[in-house]
């Protein structure tokens, strides 16, 4: 049976980060993704700053830079003004051919069109039924994670994100919409790209049926005349129910380990640092994994956040004009949106 040190099962930003620590440290990987190609991925490609200072990314990976992003209410639009650069549109199949670049191929085999379908104490099973042996084993699955099955660990925490993805036309702006009757507690966005814009929202597996869902996101694009005739329509499971990320030498990163924000949606950031901790767990059994623990005291704290507004119920809407008014100054705007990102 063909063995290595390291398996790590997926190519998203968790594995290909984890997959880059450990082969500039000279171990023996082996990266493996089901699909043809690194990076594509059902994901509106939104980043704050925080991820990009973290990636260093290029300026040429980036489809769009912002200073500002406009809050809607029901009665309300404003927009935050930062100094700086603060929210960017990727293109998902652009980041992650960029994070692949940056991995030593001297230590890390990559294998596409490898779907995992079966994991045992120490080996792996391919569709095509080659075993193939490790030593220690990274989860970097995504939401629908088959280690995480192997594993025996519930998700009961999880959304649901749609999006559309239309023709640019003449949409500029980083902006989202709070409106209780259409997306309840939740909220939809819009993010243009180089040649599309990203409109979607997501909402929690349980309190609506994927047609209810879609239908009332429909009713508020017709509202809002965009029109999603000529769009393509794709929807994904965002995995927000973290218990744990150890497992003896099984290790759970990304979606995978239910990092993702369970209010924001945001999970790229997520899946970067929580893939550098595992990496280094591996490489130092005394590493701390400060930056998994501090997202999730962040992720904690906007899930708190999201319940309180689940718990205004018939008040949303003045909630969410209130917030959408009391962001004109200058001071709430920007320590909310440093609280939420
Ligand atoms: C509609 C939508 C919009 C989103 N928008 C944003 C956003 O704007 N900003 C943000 O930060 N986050 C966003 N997210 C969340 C973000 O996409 C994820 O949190 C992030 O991709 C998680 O990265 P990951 O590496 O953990 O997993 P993934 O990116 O899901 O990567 C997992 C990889 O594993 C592979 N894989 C899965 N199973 C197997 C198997 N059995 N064998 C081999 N390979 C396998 C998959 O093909 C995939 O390439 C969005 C999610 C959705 C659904």
């Amino acid at each position: 049976m063909e063995s290595y040190d390291i398996i790590i099962i997926g190519a998203g930003p968790a594995g290909l980060n984890a997959a880059k620590i450990l082969g500039d440290a000279g171990r023996r990987v082996l990266l493996l993704e089901k699909n043809a190609e690194i990076g594509p991925k059902i994901c509106a490609g939104g980043l704050t700053r925080k991820s990009v200072r973290y990636l260093n990314l290029p300026q040429e990976i980036i489809d769009h830079t912002y200073n500002e992003i406009i809050f809607n209410s029901l009665h309300f639009r404003s927009t935050i003004k930062f100094a700086e650069n603060f929210f960017y549109t990727v293109d998902r199949k652009k980041l992650g051919q960029w994070q692949l670049g940056k991995i030593n191929r001297n230590f890390v085999d990559v294998r596409t069109e490898t779907h995992i379908i079966r994991i045992e104490k120490d080996f792996v099973v391919t569709k095509e039924n080659e075993k193939i042996k490790f030593n220690y084993l990274i989860g970097a699955d995504g939401s629908n994670s088959i280690v995480r099955r192997h594993l025996k660990i519930k998700t009961r925490l999880a959304g649901i994100a749609i999006q559309y993805k239309i023709p640019r036309g003449n949409f500029n702006d980083f902006e989202i919409f709070m409106r209780s009757e259409f997306f309840k507690a939740w909220y939809a966005w819009i993010f243009p790209h180089k040649d599309y814009v990203s409109i979607g929202y997501g909402y929690p597996q349980k309190i609506f049926s994927p047609l209810k869902a879609q239908q009332k996101f429909e009713k508020w694009a017709k509202e809002k005349n965009i029109d999603l005739k000529n769009s393509v329509r794709e929807a994904f499971l965002i995995n927000c129910d973290y218990r744990g990320f150890r497992f003896g030498n099984i290790f759970l990163s990304g979606d995978a380990t239910g990092i993702a924000d369970g209010y924001t949606g945001e999970g790229i950031y997520q899946a970067l640092v929580s893939g550098e901790d595992i990496a280094k767990i591996i490489l130092d059994k005394k590493h701390r994994p400060r930056k998994t623990y501090a997202t999730i005291r962040e992720k904690r704290v906007h899930e708190t956040m999201a319940f309180l507004i689940i718990c205004t119920w018939f008040f949303r809407n003045i909630v969410f004009d209130t917030i959408t008014l009391l962001v004109r100054i200058k001071l709430f705007g920007r320590t909310l949106l440093r609280i939420l990102s």
